[in-house]
């Protein structure tokens, strides 16, 4: 019966959770329910392949999975009735030639007929005048319609795509409006070089631990925030995943790029923070950054950053690590 069939899937849902000792968020939920029935082939390839190289997943590589099948997805119902839209127009406009084309040959008729029956010509003429006149108003209608669910359903799909790209705890762009970012500032023609950073904070998992998860996503909207507004507007803040960070320094080399997030590093350093809802102090919070110079490959800097942080987490954290040398050079 399908209370016990729902009891089982919930259990078998479970126990992937459990077993890779994932966190019982609705994210890892809905992923194990579409990598047990087995669906969605590129979901369940992306799974196993993590699965084959390190025998588990992490959250983070949940996230990574959901976040490339949501990428992937276009916005089916959107995408549908904007076809349908293309479709009423192009069939209007076949109308309109329609019914010109019959209108031009009635008229040749009716010339033809002027000489010898002049009134009845008349009287045709007339009629087939109408007759277009009604249904030019009618496709007029149609069109002025279609024209209006159009621009309806433009601004539904502007609104999907900018969804799309932003990260619903922080409000920051997610990682998807992160690279259309990048891509952005790469293509432009006067594209000048820039820096990017990684930022993960510091011993995070013990705020969870210590104040539950509620708190733990406070903090990262804190942490967002302060990132955002200490750095200005030059630079473009995006959640990375989980609590990493990436900042994209337009105009800036990597050491001032370094210089900025060190500052706002430090002065995030010295807040004590306090959990609003029981009062318990949270303490102070850090974080760890590795900046990489950009030159035309993106995938290089992040990986070069990538390598940065961690040897910032390994040289003690709370520290922004850069290099200074282009990425060619360290190859
Ligand atoms: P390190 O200093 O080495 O970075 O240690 P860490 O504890 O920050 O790093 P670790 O990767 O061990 O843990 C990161 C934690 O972040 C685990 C995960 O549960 C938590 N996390 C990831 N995304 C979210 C989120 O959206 N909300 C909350 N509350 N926690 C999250
Ligand atoms: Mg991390
Ligand atoms: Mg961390």
């Amino acid at each position: 019966d399908r209370t016990a069939l729902h009891r089982l899937r919930d259990e078998q849902i479970g126990a992937v959770l459990f077993q890779h000792g994932l966190e019982p968020s609705t994210t890892n939920f809905d992923f194990a329910g579409r990598f047990l029935n087995g669906l969605e082939a590129p979901l369940v390839r992306a799974a196993q392949e993590l699965l084959n190289a390190k025998g588990t997943l992490t959250d983070r590589d949940v996230e990574r999975i959901v976040e490339r099948r949501a990428a992937s997805a276009p916005p089916d119902k959107l995408t549908r009735e904007l076809e349908s839209k293309v479709a009423d127009c192009l069939a209007a406009v076949g109308d309109a030639t329609a019914s010109t084309s019959a209108y031009s040959t009635a008229l040749g008729e009716a010339a033809d007929q002027m000489g010898s029956e002049p009134g009845e010509a008349y009287r045709r003429l007339l009629e087939v005048t109408l007759e277009v006149a009604e249904t030019t108003r009618r496709i007029g209608g149609r069109l002025e319609r279609t024209r209006e669910d159009t621009r309806r359903l433009r601004a539904d799909l502007e609104r999907a795509v900018r969804e799309a790209e932003e990260d619903h705890l922080t409000g920051l762009p997610n990682r998807r409006g992160f690279f259309a970012r990048m891509e952005e500032m790469l293509a432009r023609p006067d594209a000048a070089p820039f820096a990017l950073a990684l930022c993960d904070i510091d011993n995070f998992k013990a705020i969870n631990d210590r104040h539950g998860h509620h708190t733990g996503d406070r903090v990262l909207r804190f942490v967002a925030r302060f990132l955002r507004e200490g750095l200005g507007r030059r630079v473009t803040v995006a959640r990375y995943g989980g609590e990493e960070f990436v900042c994209l320094f337009e105009g800036a080399d990597a050491e001032e790029a370094a210089d900025m997030l060190d500052g706002c590093r430090a002065r995030l350093r010295e807040r004590l923070l306090r959990d609003q809802t029981t009062d318990l102090p949270i303490g102070r919070i850090s974080f760890s950054a590795g900046v990489a110079p950009v030159a035309d490959d993106h995938a290089d800097a992040l990986r070069l950053a990538d390598d940065l942080l961690y040897a910032a987490k390994h040289a003690g954290k709370d520290r922004v690590v850069t290099s200074s040398l282009p990425v060619a050079e360290l190859k």
